[in-house]
Formats: structure tokens, C-alpha cells, sequence
């Protein structure tokens, strides 16, 4: 057999397979060759092989059929090209050139790892993968005389390769890509797009109270619930993206060529929607949320760093306004961030240099309009931006570890302000779940009455579903103590939560209060939330607890949680929170009693839109206010004598541009009607479906690199606007 190929196989090449010092000068110098390549062949390391000029098998070791399980007859003859192939998988050679053009060019073949062809062997197939090396062998005329080479089965390393280089791009966990291979996609991505003016959006999400699920149920059920979540998405997600988990709980989804604002709130409405779902896991229920920040290149960065900075900042807002949302990234989310920043250096010395105060929401029996009791409400006025919001400060203090300290004093200092009226009335004061889960929760309660006297009676603690999901026996023990101690226990927000009855039923509450949620929809369409306040406050009393109903503003809410059975009431209507020394001056009398006094209708809060836009008519822009923005339309001031049925392109900023038509014009208020709606930006705003990209800004002559993501200048440069104006443009007050 050998000998057919030493035949085939010229000098040179016979010297590459042979030690250089064996070859040559001795007579018997080719017998010599031959028996060495036939040692060689035998020893199976390295199979030999040999095509003809149109690139058919000649020649192939019998080791080399056996592992083609293949008798060599069928073989010879066969065009090589058709048994091989490159791996598209190959991690290595990616660029590398076909092996059919290798063959074509007759350029010498060097290590080349190829993939036999599925099929081409039927039953007996099996993935294979070959080295091959070899070189193009020409006669003394320089004709082509085919090809000589050797050859071995490199499947086993291949392999092995492969699984490292998938576990170096995928989530062993979810199979889904990693982070490493996710930087590589969009950084390939982004690049070639830039050329192609293509967009390409981002969607970063965040598992709402994943950490819950692997504290309480245990780590191998928080790794299911990350399988099952990876799943979900992939259904949703289909081929239309790429999905990857870039640790803990912290998905990114790539979604290239999709820039339209619309469709993308649908999808991630859709993943938040389907992400909350239910999971079954051990026979047991987990519930989790989403929230989700989006990214758009190029309006809101062009390279990755900023593209994924911006979607950060996007899900960071998304998660700071409610959780279970979705938000595009907009320019005011970093003045969002950077306020944020300097919050957090600031609250450390809150307390300690006084800048926390608490006032006192009056909770009002509605048969008399009597104060029955107060709940503290905490108050934080920074030197510079004045009164921060617990809602924003509360969830930093829990972050920091500082909530502790501040829970504590807002029970010492509610006990003591409490005694200063009359004995009747009750102070309420709110408890994070993360105080109460602290073991020595208990001890503070019974100091801080101690410490003031303070009726325990006249002590309420009000506590959210939150609390159940620490540990249960830590949860029964303090349960326990503070019912001992007296103190009275209010389960507030009801209704916002996951499963509430059953800690109605397992936990000694005295009172349940109704979240604003459904008081500012009982008005509105979804008659629902009325009937649910009413079965809530049927279910309280039967299970003889106390309901008050919160966040009544307006007389046709009072009306209609009245007649649902209300007695209790805490909201505007009544009263916003008061200082203590405004409650002093009106104890004065030793009771109190609080006429309701508010707005006939609700009306839920319109998003303050006043704020500077451009109205583009023709080749001249005009500076105006926006006063009302809704999907169809827009009400401006700034403009006289604008005729109906005229065509203005609005700016609204950030690449935002709108064609709309004059609707109605009085003295200089102007309504126009958008050509095309304007879509959802997740928090409760409107933004459009498309940008002006920054390509096309490029293309009139801005420099790319000078745009900050997202925040351009004006969309449309005034100067290239300076024609003459048709309308007058009058100056508005405040702006
Ligand atoms: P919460 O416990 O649900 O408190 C009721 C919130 O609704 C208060 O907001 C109150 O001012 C507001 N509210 C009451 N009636 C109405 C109404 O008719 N209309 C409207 N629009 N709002 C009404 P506030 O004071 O901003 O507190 C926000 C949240 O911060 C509280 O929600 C509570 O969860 C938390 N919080 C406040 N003080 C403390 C505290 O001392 N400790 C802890 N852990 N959390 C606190
Ligand atoms: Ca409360
Ligand atoms: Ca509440």
C-alpha cells in the first residue's frame, strides 16, 4: 500500500514527513524512505493521502478509510472537497478561507481542522473532525499534479475545545450567551451597523425579588426559577434577538435593525407581563417581577460602553419608580442619577444633623369627621433641595443599612409627640421589612414606649406583606412579642402585593389599610376597584379588624368609598400630613374634627408638561410652551394668528419630531394634532416611535463623536432655519 504512495508522493515532500539526518546521501536511501513512511503510516499518528489535478482521492491510508468507516475502494475517487468542509463552529477559524478554495488555489494547506459533511457516510455517521495538512505537487513542466498530504482525527481535542469555548460564551446554567459573548455581539454589531446606518436596540432587565426566592426557598430553587425565567424569554424573544444573562439575575437582550419605540414597549410590556407569571418550583409557588431598561443605538450611544450605560441608567429609573416597568433611556435620567448620587452622600448626616422630621397624616372616622388617630410620615428636608420624599429616601436608607438607625428614632419620636394629645388618638408608624426582620425589632418597640410611657394601645405599627418573606420562625417570634407588648398591627397596601389572604389569616392583624391604588381607580372606568374595596372591607369585618381606606382626595371618591362602607379615612380630602406644632394649635380645644374639603371629581395627576419646545413652520422655528400633551395632540403657547389646517413639525426634543396640523388657535394657544401618535415611554409619559437619527445630524455636517448619547442640541439648527417668520411670537410668562 505504502508503495502506491511513495509512487505518488514526490522527494520533497517525502522529506517533510521524514527526519532530515535519515535523508539522501546512502544508496539504499528510497528503500529506506519507504519503510519509514510505512512504520509511519501503520503507527496510525498521521494518515496519508493524495488527490489527482481535478481533486479526486488517489491515495488514502487504510487507517484513514477505517475511520471514515468506509471500505478505501468507495473511497478513491471521490472529490475530496465532497467528504470535508470547514466547522462554522470552529472557535478558531472563523475567518479562515473554505477548504474548497485552499483545494482551488492549490495554496499549501497547513493544520487545517475540517468537518466531515453530515450524511455523506449515511447510518454510520458520527461527528468527525480531520487536521489536514498537504501540498500542491507539480512535475518538471510545472503541471498541476494534484495534491499530497497527511491527515489525523482530531475529533476528541476538537471537541473538548468546543464545549471550552461554548462554556467560555454561554451561561452553563440557562444556556443562554454570557456576558463575554454578549460584549463580543454587540461590539461586533454596533460596529458593522455604524457603517450601515442600521439601529439596534437594548433591553436590560433586572429580576424584582429574586434575592427573596433564594433566601427563603433556597439556592437550587432560585437556579430553577433562572432556567424557567430563560425560557420564558426565549419564547418571546424567538429569533429576533439575542439573549444573554450577564450574572445573578441581571438579563440583556440585543434585538438588532428595531428602533421603533412602539414595538419595543410592546415586547417589553410583554416580558414584564409573562416574567411575572407564577413559577412552579418543587411543588412550591415563586413569584417574581421584572423591570427593564431600553437603549437604542445610535440615538442613545453608538458604541457599547454607552449604548449599555444608557440602558443601566433606563432600568436603574424603571426600578426606582414601581418596579414591574419598563423605561426608554432619556437625557433627564442622569441629572435622575446624579441627584441620586448626591442623596446617598447626604442621608448619612441626616440624622444626625437634624434634618429629619416626621409629620402626621390624620386618619378621620367618616361618620363625625373625628381625628381618631395619626400615622408618621417622615420627612427629610435636605439644605439645598428642600423636602425629600421617603418614597425616594427610604429605599436608599434600606440600601445603606441605614434604616435601622432611622426606624428607630422615628418610633422613639412618635411615641413622644403621641403623648401630647389627647388620649383617644393613636399614632401609627411605619415599619420597613427590613426592620422587622432584624431580631431585635422587638426590643426597640418596648424601649421606645418605655422610655415615653406611651399607652402600647396607642401604638400602631403598620407593616406590608414585604415582612412574610424573611424568615418564618424569626417572623412568628417577633409576631408574637409585639402582640404581647400590646402594640396594635396595620397591614398597609393592601391589595399592591402577591398573595394576601393567607397572611390575613396567619398573622394577628388589627387592621388592614386599602391602597390608594384602588381608590384613584374606583372613579375612573375600572369599576372593579370599588367592589373590591367593599369586599376587603367586608373581609376585615369578618375577621374583626378595622379597614382604612387611604388616598381619598376628591368628593366623588369620598362618596363612593363611603358607600362601600368606609369608616375610616386617611387622605387629602381631609388632610395632608401636618407638623406637630400645626396639630398643637388645633388640639387646642381637646378634640378635633376635620371638615372633608377637596375637588368635586378626581382627576388623576397630568404629568406637568410645561416645558420649551420648537414649532417648525416652513423654513423658520418658533420657541413655544407646551401646555398639554396626549397621544393624538398638543396644546402650545407662544404663537398669534395661526391658521387652522396649518402643518407644524414639533420638536420635543432628544431627536423627537412630530408633523402635526393646527386644530384650534386662540389669541396665542395653539392645539395641533399629531400625524401619528405617540407611544408609551413606560413611565407614564409619551415619547414618538422614531428619532431623527444622529447619522442623518452627521450627514448635515455635526460631528458624530461631539453628540452625548441622547441628548442632542436642537434637533434642527436654527440657523438653518432663519427664514422669515409668518406668525408672531409672543413671550410666555415664567419661561
Ligand atoms: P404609605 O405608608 O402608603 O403612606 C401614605 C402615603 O400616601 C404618604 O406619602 C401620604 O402623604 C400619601 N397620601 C396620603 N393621602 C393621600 C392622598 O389623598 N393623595 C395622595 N396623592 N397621596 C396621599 P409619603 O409621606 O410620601 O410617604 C410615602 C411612603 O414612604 C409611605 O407610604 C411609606 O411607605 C414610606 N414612609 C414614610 N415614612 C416612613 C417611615 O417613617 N418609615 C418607613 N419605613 N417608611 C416610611
Ligand atoms: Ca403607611
Ligand atoms: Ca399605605
Amino acid at each position: 500500500m505504502i508503495k502506491n504512495f511513495f509512487r505518488v508522493l514526490s522527494n520533497e515532500s517525502a522529506k517533510e514527513l521524514e527526519p532530515e539526518s535519515d535523508l539522501g546521501c546512502k544508496p539504499d536511501a528510497s528503500a529506506r524512505r519507504l519503510e519509514i513512511l510505512d512504520d509511519f503510516e501503520q503507527a496510525g499518528i498521521n494518515w496519508l493521502w493524495a488527490t489527482d489535478a481535478q481533486g479526486n482521492l488517489i491515495y488514502l491510508s487504510e487507517k484513514a478509510a477505517k475511520n471514515l468507516h468506509r471500505p478505501l475502494d468507495e473511497l478513491l475517487g471521490i472529490p475530496l472537497v465532497s467528504l470535508f468542509k470547514n466547522d462554522p463552529d470552529n472557535p478558531d477559524e472563523k475567518s479562515d478561507r473554505p477548504f474548497k478554495f485552499h483545494l482551488s488555489k492549490r495554496s499549501k494547506i497547513n493544520d487545517l481542522v475540517v468537518h466531515r459533511i453530515p450524511g455523506t457516510l449515511g447510518e454510520r455517521d458520527r461527528p468527525t473532525w480531520w487536521m489536514l495538512s498537504g501540498h500542491p505537487k507539480y512535475d518538471d513542466e510545472g503541471v498541476f499534479q494534484g495534491y499530497r498530504g497527511n491527515a489525523k482525527d482530531v475529533s476528541l481535542e476538537y471537541q473538548r475545545k468546543l464545549e471550552d469555548s461554548r462554556m467560555a460564551e454561554f451561561d452553563s446554567l440557562t444556556g443562554l450567551a454570557n456576558r463575554h459573548r454578549m460584549d463580543n455581539r454587540l461590539n461586533g454589531l454596533l460596529g458593522a451597523f455604524k457603517a450601515a446606518n442600521r439601529s439596534c436596540a437594548i433591553m436590560m432587565l433586572d429580576l424584582d425579588r429574586f434575592k427573596q426566592v433564594n433566601d427563603t426557598m433556597g439556592h437550587p430553587a432560585g437556579d430553577e426559577l433562572l432556567k424557567q425565567v430563560a425560557k420564558r424569554l426565549r419564547s418571546i424573544i424567538g429569533e429576533s434577538g439575542e439573549i444573554g444573562r450577564l450574572g445573578g439575575d441581571e438579563f440583556q437582550i440585543i434585538l438588532p435593525d428595531l428602533d421603533d419605540r412602539g414595538k419595543l414597549g410592546e415586547i417589553a410590556d410583554k416580558i414584564v407581563k409573562i416574567i411575572s407569571q407564577p413559577y412552579p418550583i418543587d411543588e412550591k409557588i415563586a413569584t417574581i417581577g421584572t423591570s427593564i431598561g431600553i437603549a437604542i443605538a445610535p440615538y442613545d450611544g453608538i458604541e457599547k460602553d454607552g449604548l449599555v450605560r444608557s440602558s443601566d441608567l433606563a432600568l436603574y429609573a424603571a426600578k426606582n419608580s414601581g418596579r414591574g416597568q419598563f423605561r426608554f433611556f432619556s437625557a433627564e435620567l442622569k441629572n435622575d442619577e446624579e441627584e441620586r448620587r448626591i442623596l446617598v452622600e447626604d442621608l448619612r448626616d441626616a440624622l444626625v444633623n437634624d434634618q429629619v422630621e416626621l409629620h402626621y397624616q390624620p386618619v378621620v372616622r367618616t361618620d363625625d369627621h373625628m381625628v381618631v388617630g395619626f400615622e408618621a410620615l417622615m420627612r427629610w428636608v435636605h439644605p439645598e433641595w428642600g423636602e425629600v420624599s421617603p418614597a425616594v429616601f427610604i429605599p436608599i436608607a434600606e440600601e445603606l443599612n441605614l434604616i435601622n438607625q432611622l426606624g428607630e428614632w422615628a418610633l422613639r419620636r412618635a411615641c413622644q409627640d403621641a403623648l401630647l394629645w389627647p388620649k383617644s388618638v393613636w399614632v401609627a408608624v411605619n415599619v420597613s421589612a427590613v426592620q422587622f426582620a432584624n431580631s431585635g425589632f422587638p426590643e426597640i418597640v418596648m424601649n421606645a414606649l418605655a422610655t415615653s410611657g406611651l399607652d402600647p394601645k396607642r401604638l400602631e405599627l403598620e407593616l406590608t406583606e414585604s415582612v412574610f418573606m424573611g424568615d418564618s420562625d424569626t417572623i412568628d417570634t417577633t409576631f408574637k412579642i409585639l402582640k404581647q407588648l400590646g402594640v396594635r398591627l396595620a397591614l398597609d397596601d393592601f391589595g399592591t402585593g402577591y398573595s394576601s389572604l393567607s397572611y390575613l389569616r396567619s398573622a394577628p392583624f388589627d387592621k388592614i389599610k386599602v391602597d390608594k391604588s384602588f381608590v384613584d381607580s374606583c372613579t375612573q372606568k375600572d369599576k372593579n376597584s370599588a367592589k373590591i374595596i367593599a369586599a376587603i372591607i367586608g373581609l376585615s369585618e369578618a375577621l374583626g379588624m378595622e379597614t382604612t381606606v387611604e388616598g381619598v382626595e376628591a368628593f366623588d371618591q369620598f362618596g363612593l368609598v363611603c358607600s362601600q362602607g368606609a369608616r375610616y379615612i386617611q387622605g387629602w380630602i381631609y388632610s395632608k400630613a401636618l407638623k406637630p406644632q400645626e396639630i398643637e394649635d388645633k388640639l387646642g380645644s381637646g378634640e378635633f374634627r376635620i371638615e372633608p374639603d377637596g375637588p368635586e371629581l378626581y382627576r388623576p395627576d397630568r404629568r406637568t408638561v410645561f416645558r420649551r419646545i420648537g414649532a417648525i413652520h416652513e423654513d423658520h422655528r418658533y420657541e413655544v410652551v407646551m401646555r398639554d400633551l396626549s397621544q393624538s395632540g398638543a396644546m402650545f403657547e407662544g404663537l398669534l394668528g395661526v391658521p387652522l389646517g396649518t402643518k407644524l413639525v414639533l420638536d420635543l426634543g432628544e431627536g423627537q419630531l412630530v408633523v402635526s396640523t393646527v386644530t384650534r388657535s386662540d389669541e396665542s394657544t395653539v392645539a395641533t394634532e399629531f400625524e401619528t401618535p405617540l407611544v408609551s415611554d413606560g413611565a407614564g409619559g409619551l415619547c414618538t416611535r422614531h428619532r431623527v437619527s444622529p447619522y442623518d445630524l452627521c450627514a448635515a455636517g455635526m460631528p458624530l463623536a461631539a453628540l452625548p448619547p441622547g441628548n442632542y442640541p436642537l434637533t434642527v439648527d436654527a440657523s438653518s432655519l432663519s427664514g422669515k417668520p409668518e406668525f408672531m411670537q409672543v413671550a410666555i410668562g415664567g419661561f
